[in-house]
């Protein structure tokens, strides 16, 4: 029977230390952050005020990616993979998304939206959208910088994040978010103010917290923004 008790002890304590361990776990960062990915909660809207949403630039949105001067480490069906999941992660904000990769040469469809490698439409940028030529530009130095930066880095995540980002202003979420987490966010404005996430907690140093698809809030805020038009 002592022997018994003694085994039984045994399991309560560690039932009691997974116990602990799992409350621990639920208070990691990880966990905050993926949270805030799946839900909006009320007041955690709240941007830079640094432009004005709008709706899209069309309805529906098709999207055309031309792979040419793309950074060598970078094959086509990745980066038109990441177009594609950037895509189908915004369409949920109700506007239908179509993705076409052109080859070398070919003529963009008329009312596509180019997603293209360029120096100058990305001014040296990871990305920049424009609104009025329509067009996302992927920025190859800036990618350069950060593989010579940081070679063992996986860049895949950074793409995706930037081109998620770029395709959120051409959906009308033009100001940048204020929580960390979205993908539209700005971690500071450079004027001492920091994003904020769910809790209060600080980022934590050295990780990429924010999302590389958009979250929750940022579909929230682009359903806003088009709300008028359908
Ligand atoms: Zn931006």
């Amino acid at each position: 029977m002592a022997h018994l008790s003694k085994y039984a002890a045994t399991i309560f304590l560690a039932v009691l230390a997974a116990g602990a361990a799992s409350v621990c776990f639920s208070a990691t960062w990880e966990d905050i952050r993926a949270q805030e990915i799946a839900q909006c909660q009320q007041g955690e809207m709240e941007t830079w005020h640094d432009s004005v949403d709008r709706p899209a630039v069309a309805s529906p949105m098709k999207f055309a990616y031309s792979h040419t001067l793309a950074p060598s480490w970078f094959d086509e069906a990745t980066v038109l993979a990441a177009v594609q999941q950037a895509a189908k992660g915004w369409s949920t904000c109700g506007i239908p998304v179509s993705v076409v990769a052109i080859q070398g040469g070919g003529t963009v469809p008329p009312g596509s939206i180019s997603v293209v490698w360029s120096e100058l439409g990305s001014r040296h940028n990871f990305g920049l959208a424009n609104m009025g030529d329509r067009t996302i530009s992927l920025g190859p130095s800036a990618f350069q910088l950060l593989q010579t930066r940081n070679p063992s880095y996986d860049s895949r995540q950074t793409l995706q994040m930037v081109i998620s980002h770029e395709m959120g202003h051409l959906f009308g979420v033009m100001a940048h978010s204020k929580r960390c987490v979205d993908v539209t966010s700005y971690y500071d404005d450079s004027k001492g103010g920091h994003c904020s996430i769910r809790g209060g907690a600080s980022l934590p140093p050295g990780v990429e917290y924010r999302s590389v698809l958009p979250t929750a809030c940022d579909i929230q805020r682009c359903r806003a923004a088009n709300a008028a038009e359908h």
